[in-house]
């Protein structure tokens, strides 16, 4: 498992380098890509397997024959360390589960990278990746994580950054910190650290490659009563009933079993009302 870097070259490490010079084969997601890296690296082309999200399911019996022979494959991505929100998965699970040695050659990681600069709290945080691209499924995601108290870093593909902001500011409230850290160790490197409300009205840049970090909520930081209305009626859409409609808006908020009661009774009374 070999991480590259996520923009500067020279954030290769030696053993990644010494890998990628030894393995019989490297697998990567896409090989021209991972060419070009090579050339930039000096690298003398090795045999590339392209191995990807569309084709890894079919591939990794033919990988696995490789390491059965005997002979070592280096899995790499476009960039940054492989499986973190990037093709492998399959054939690391079926690595591990045949007993072969899986060696991990440390190196960039987007997520990492973003948190160890973003001036939010290291000690405790939550990589969720992307979030869904459809509305609804993008605003759960981030109902499901409005009771988190660590730090939570995201991908987030430029198109996306201004809606997710503006959704992120109503779901997790608009005074809490955040940071967007943009193009890292590229020449255009930049950190964005404000409010979700602030960072979600002021325009800022959005091209390039982009981690937003959400601060986790502070241990005192009461649910509004309108987010937990909003939270309960999303619950009681997905079908959650009662005790587990309480329970779920419990786990989701962080609210006690309270106040997340005397929301869904709220909620409730409210609907009798405009019946
Ligand atoms: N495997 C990679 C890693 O270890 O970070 C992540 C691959 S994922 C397909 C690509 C996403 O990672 C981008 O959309 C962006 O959110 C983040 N990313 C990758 N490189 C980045 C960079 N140089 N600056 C900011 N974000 C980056």
């Amino acid at each position: 498992m070999v991480a590259v870097p996520i923009g500067h070259l020279e954030d290769i490490t030696l053993r990644a380098l010494r890998t990628l010079r030894e393995a019989t084969v490297i697998a990567c997601e896409d090989t021209r890509r991972t060419s070009q890296l090579l050339e930039l690296l000096g690298v003398a082309r090795p045999r590339l397997v392209a191995f990807h999200e569309h084709n890894e399911e079919a591939k990794t019996p033919l990988v696995i024959e490789v390491l059965e022979s005997g002979r070592d494959v280096a899995l790499v991505s476009d960039a940054g360390t492989p499986t973190i929100s990037d093709p492998g998965y399959p054939l690391l699970k079926a690595a591990v589960t045949g007993g072969y040695t899986v060696v991990p050659i440390p190196g960039p990681c987007a997520a990492i990278t973003a948190l160890s600069a973003s001036g939010l709290p290291t000690d405790r945080f939550r990589f969720v990746g992307f979030p869904p691209a459809k509305l609804e499924a993008r605003r759960r995601f981030l109902e499901e994580l409005s009771g988190a108290t660590e730090t939570l870093i995201l991908y987030v593909g430029p198109h996306d950054l201004d809606d997710i902001l503006a959704l992120a500011s109503e779901v997790f409230g608009p005074s809490r910190p955040a940071v967007v850290a943009r193009e890292l160790t590229k020449m255009y490197e930049e950190f964005r650290r404000d409010t979700l409300l602030a960072l979600s009205t002021s325009p800022g840049k959005n091209r390039g490659e982009i981690v937003l970090l959400i601060g986790g909520r502070e241990s005192d930081e009461a649910p509004t009563e309108d987010d937990l209305q909003k939270i309960a009626q999303t619950i009681i859409d997905e079908g959650f009933g009662g005790a587990r409609a309480a329970k779920e808006l419990t786990r989701r908020t962080g609210a006690n079993r309270d106040e997340a009661y005397r929301a869904i009774l709220r909620l409730r009374a409210g609907e009798h009302e405009t019946d």
